[in-house]
């Protein structure tokens, strides 16, 4: 808060006399009328100001999602703690851009080109109100446990009002080092938060007290300390907090080179409606997104099934026309089953390029390139279609599921539909996140020939470091 100037300090005088006489008349049982357009008593404004921020506090503990990389097993040892802010990508993004740096310098990445995601039950998460400044309770022993072969991170949030959050990201190893970080909300942009100080500030002295106000050294800050940005945010911290309207929610904060994900598939649909219902209610219930690749032929032939499956937030992509065997069918054949199956998937409101499954995962150089695109195809495949077993379906991916996996299934099997409520379980329960097969592969170029079968960290096929394509010959 900034210093009273002489003439605050006057009305503050005479309203601190004011509000005196008021509990006094009014303890004498005394009607008393407000004192209309006066300022506020300082202690009002005060108490005003620490409503807002507990209300801006409890919001932001609503909306953030908790998310931790812990591991005591590994060298360097991981305990990485952070939130992520849904409909706010450039706090997310750079969040995860710092704790990717943080670790690849400790020198988790080993030989590696990627870090190799660990897995961490929901358990070991913290809840998201211990990312507020105001619960500091986790905080204890942080600084004391410097230890050079381990990565200790936690993110909190500093303050939030208006449609700005300050944030920040501390580091106790390898390196002390706290990073603040600045969003605009309204604009999605995230930017270093020491622009707000007219002078260099110690990121790790910055914090801010129980009015929203920013402090440095547990002193509030004056005007100035800060810069014209500052000002205006410091404003708008003692606002109430706008968060903008989230997107689709059932997809992690961050991307799949930090978390470990798996990308859960259904072939060979669009089956019949009771089974595809099953399979769409239980990922509504497990509120995860699945990708489908779906047949031309099945799609022409159920277009509301298709349809439903679509609007329910679905990646659906493309399985061939008739699910033809590519690697010994003529070119101009597996052209047409390509754009055929485009044409149906449009038609049902399909609006991204699809990415293609060849069936039976088949696929020569000949017929690799001329997908004209990358192949997608699964390391864990669950052998439903043969097994028509849903307690089988389930153990293997409980068995075989690990970080960056693609789980081969097919939704036109009532034994499939029947195991997907357990399978959902068991992939959040080992820590594993279900994403869609376009976010197991974000941030990585898939290449027209290549074939992806994870994302690729450890397994032969998908191969280490991250290289998940493999070129057919
Ligand atoms: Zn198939």
């Amino acid at each position: 808060m900034s210093p009273l100037s002489p003439r605050d300090t006057l009305v503050y005088s005479v309203f601190a006399v004011l509000s005196t006489l008021t509990v006094l008349i009014l303890l004498a049982g005394a009607i008393v009328t407000a004192y209309r357009g006066d300022p506020m008593p300082r202690q009002s404004v005060d108490a005003a100001q620490r409503v807002t921020a507990a209300k801006n506090r409890d919001v932001l503990a609503a909306a953030m999602r908790s998310y931790a990389v812990v591991s005591a097993k590994r060298t360097p040892r991981l305990d990485i703690h952070t939130f992520g802010l849904p409909a706010s990508d450039s706090l997310n993004s750079a969040i995860e851009a710092h704790v990717l740096t943080m670790i690849e310098e400790s020198g988790a990445f080993a030989d590696r080109a990627a870090f190799d995601p660990v897995r961490t039950a929901p358990a070991h998460r913290w809840p998201t109100a211990a990312f507020a400044p105001a619960q500091t309770d986790l905080d204890d022993g942080r600084s004391s446990r410097v230890d050079p072969r381990a990565v200790d991170i936690s993110t909190r949030v500093l303050a939030g009002g208006g449609h700005f959050v300050v944030t920040a990201v501390d580091t106790d190893s390898p390196h002390q080092r706290t990073r603040l970080l600045l969003t605009d909300l309204a604009h999605d942009r995230t930017v270093d938060a020491r622009r707000l100080f007219a002078a260099p500030v110690d990121p790790a002295a910055v914090g801010a007290d129980d009015t929203g106000t920013l402090t440095i050294d547990d002193d509030p800050v004056s005007d100035t300390d800060l810069s014209s940005i500052g000002d205006r945010v410091q404003k708008a911290l003692h606002s109430a907090l706008e968060l903008p309207q989230p997107g689709d929610q059932r997809s992690p904060d961050f991307s799949c080179a930090l978390l470990p994900c798996v990308a859960l598939t259904y072939d060979d649909g669009p089956g019949e409606a009771q089974t595809e219902q099953k399979i769409l209610d239980a990922a509504d219930e497990a509120d995860i997104r699945l990708t489908y690749f779906f047949l031309g032929q099945n799609t022409d032939a159920a277009p509301e099934v298709a349809e439903r499956i679509i609007d329910a937030g679905h990646e659906v992509d493309n399985h061939t026309f008739s699910h033809v065997r590519m690697d010994t069918t003529p070119s101009t054949t597996n052209r047409k089953e390509i754009d055929r199956t485009g044409r149906s998937l449009r038609s049902v409101g399909v609006k991204e390029q699809p990415l293609i499954r060849p069936p039976y995962g088949a696929l020569d150089k000949r017929s690799a390139y001329g997908l004209g695109g990358p192949a997608i195809i699964w390391d864990v495949d669950t052998g439903d279609w043969q097994n028509k077993n849903a307690k089988k379906t389930v153990s293997r991916v409980k068995s075989q599921a690990r970080p960056g996996s693609v789980v081969l299934m097919h939704s036109i099997h009532p034994s499939t539909a029947e195991a997907a409520p357990a399978v959902f379980s068991a992939v959040a329960d080992k820590g594993l996140y279900a994403v869609t097969v376009r976010e197991l592969f974000s941030g990585i170029t898939l290449k027209k020939g290549g074939s992806y079968f994870c994302r690729g960290y450890a397994d032969e096929l998908c191969s280490n470091p991250e290289h998940p394509a493999v070129m057919k010959n």
